[in-house]
Formats: C-alpha cells, sequence, structure tokens
C-alpha cells in the first residue's frame, strides 16, 4: 500500500528534506502541499507535479490522503492540524511551540475521530537519547540546568526539546528553585526560564542548527549529556518511522520515546 501525503511547508528548511525523503521512499507519494505562498500552482520536482494549496480545509476537501505533515510554524501548525484530524486523516507533527492546552486540544480531537497523531518536539533518535539519559540522571542530580542552542532563524523559545527534557526531569525530580534562593539578576533573564525550578537558556545563532547540553550538578561533580544535529537529516529517519506508525494509530502519542521500545 503506498501512503499518500500531504505536506505543509515545503519551502522551508525543514519541508525541503522531507520531500527528499518522502521521494526516496517508494511506500510513500507526496500528493499535495500547503503552503502561503505559491497557492494554485504546481510544486515540479523529480517529474511530479502536485498542487499547493494556501487553505488546509480546501486541500483536505479536495485530495485524497492517508498522513499529513506539519512543518511550519506554531500557530500556522495548530490550524493544518486541527483542520487534518477533522478530515480523518492521520498527522505527524514536527513542528514545534504548540501550549499544553493546544497538545490536549489535538490530543482529544484525535480521540474523538479514532485518528492517529503524532507529535514530536524532535525526531531525532540521539536526541530522544538524550532526553531518556537525562531522566534517569535527575534521579541522583536534582540540580540542572539546560542549555540549548538553536539557528536564529527558530521562532519559538525555549525549545519543545528543552521543555520536553525538563517535563521529563521533572518525572523524577521534587521541585526545586535552582540557584541561591535570594539570587538577584541585574540584567533581566540572565538565569534563563524557569521551568519548575529548572532553568533553561536558549543560545540562537546563525551557523547552529539543534543542540542541547544538560548539566547535573552534584557535590564535587558535574555531569554533561549533550546531542547536536549537525543538519536536518538527523530528524528524517524518525519523521520516516512516525508515518508508517501513526497508520497504526487512533489517538495522539507525543514525543517520539513514546513509540519507540528503549
Ligand atoms: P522554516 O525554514 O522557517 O520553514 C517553515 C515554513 O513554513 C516556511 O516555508 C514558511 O513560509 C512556512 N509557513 C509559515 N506559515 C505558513 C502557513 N500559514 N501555511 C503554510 N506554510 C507556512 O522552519 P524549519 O527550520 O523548516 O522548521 C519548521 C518547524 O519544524 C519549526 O517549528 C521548527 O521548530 C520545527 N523543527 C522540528 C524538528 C523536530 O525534530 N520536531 C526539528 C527541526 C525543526 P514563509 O517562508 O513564507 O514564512
Amino acid at each position: 500500500m503506498t501512503i499518500k501525503i500531504v505536506l505543509a511547508g515545503p519551502r522551508g528548511k525543514m519541508g525541503t528534506e522531507a520531500i527528499e525523503m518522502i521521494l526516496k521512499e517508494p511506500k510513500f507519494a507526496l500528493v499535495a502541499c500547503i503552503d502561503r505562498k505559491n497557492a494554485g500552482e504546481a510544486l515540479q520536482k523529480n517529474n511530479l507535479s502536485i498542487p499547493i494549496f494556501d487553505d488546509a480545509d480546501t486541500c483536505f476537501d479536495s485530495v485524497e490522503a492517508d498522513v499529513f505533515i506539519d512543518l511550519t510554524n506554531p500557530e500556522a501548525g495548530f490550524h493544518h492540524t486541527k483542520t487534518a484530524l477533522n478530515h480523518k486523516i492521520r498527522a505527524v507533527v514536527g513542528t514545534s511551540g504548540f501550549s499544553t492546552e493546544q497538545i490536549n486540544e489535538l490530543s482529544e480531537m484525535a480521540e474523538t475521530h479514532h485518528t492517529g497523531c503524532i507529535i514530536a518536539p524532535n525526531f531525532a533518535i540521539g536526541a530522544i537519547l538524550m532526553m531518556q539519559f537525562s531522566k534517569m540522571a535527575a534521579k541522583f542530580f536534582p540540580d540542572v540546568e539546560i542549555i540549548e542552542k538553536h539557528h536564529d532563524q527558530k521562532m519559538d523559545a525555549p525549545s519543545g526539546t528543552g521543555v520536553k527534557t525538563a517535563q521529563l526531569i521533572q518525572e523524577n525530580r521534587e521541585s526545586k528553585k535552582q540557584g541561591h534562593p535570594n539570587e538577584i539578576e541585574t540584567v533581566s533573564g540572565s538565569r534563563g526560564g524557569d521551568m519548575d525550578g529548572i532553568r533553561i537558556h536558549s543560545v540562537r545563532l546563525p551557523g547552529l542548527v539543534a543542540h542541547q547540553e544538560v548539566i547535573f550538578g552534584g557535590a564535587g561533580q558535574t555531569l554533561s549529556i549533550k546531542h547536536d544535529s549537525l543538519n536536518r537529516l538527523s530528524f528524517m529517519d524518525g519523521i520516516h518511522y512516525s508515518v508508517l506508525q501513526v497508520m497504526k494509530l487512533d489517538q495522539l502519542i507525543y514525543g517520539l520515546e513514546n513509540l519507540i521500545e528503549l
């Protein structure tokens, strides 16, 4: 069976890489794209000519699709994913920056429509392991700070991976405010974001792709757990795997770690 895919964000850095991945896989067929530009035109690629829509509703009304992939931005991605689920089209969402409320809303929709949906803040297997190792380490090292570094075109901060890491660490760590109880910021924001006392520092620079270091401190020792995505190919195996897996789901799964056996 060929899995018919609609992709949102085909001009983007992730979208461009995802198109290559889809075209290389004989089990996948790209049938349409959603893009706010070039609507009404066709995407010409490798002898393939597929329609481009600027409106998700029109797209899902017009083409027959099995899976929708979103690689856009949080606002557009949330709207697209809701529209896909309303059309009972399974969704694989790489777009990061959704709030907990938005994820809960999508989860309820997926359940109501018995339609699979995978949302993963990070599709790189190395990053999944980095998050899981951090969760393990938090049992022994409750003192922790997170430094995440991304390219300077990234819209959301902290990154979805940073937030997810903090959530996993919270499962193994009592609530605790990191740093001195009376510490003072002489420059606002210097201590980073605060998630249940865990500090998250976001670096945004050209040249970076996606990098994260989780630093644990203990008596006379530190432990650093670090992952680097050197280019966007690092995310494609996870998206490929999720497209295959979402076909078997009738609910929402958040995080690739809940999909693979670790
Ligand atoms: P990007 O290069 O900025 O691409 C985003 C694309 O979405 C752009 O082409 C943009 O068009 C398009 N877009 C914006 N609004 C739209 C709308 N309303 N309808 C259709 N298309 C729209 O960003 P990227 O680096 O590819 O990243 C895309 C998303 O993936 C981000 O949320 C990023 O954080 C996330 N990401 C996830 C992972 C993961 O593993 N889950 C890894 C890397 C990145 P314009 O150029 O006109 O704005």
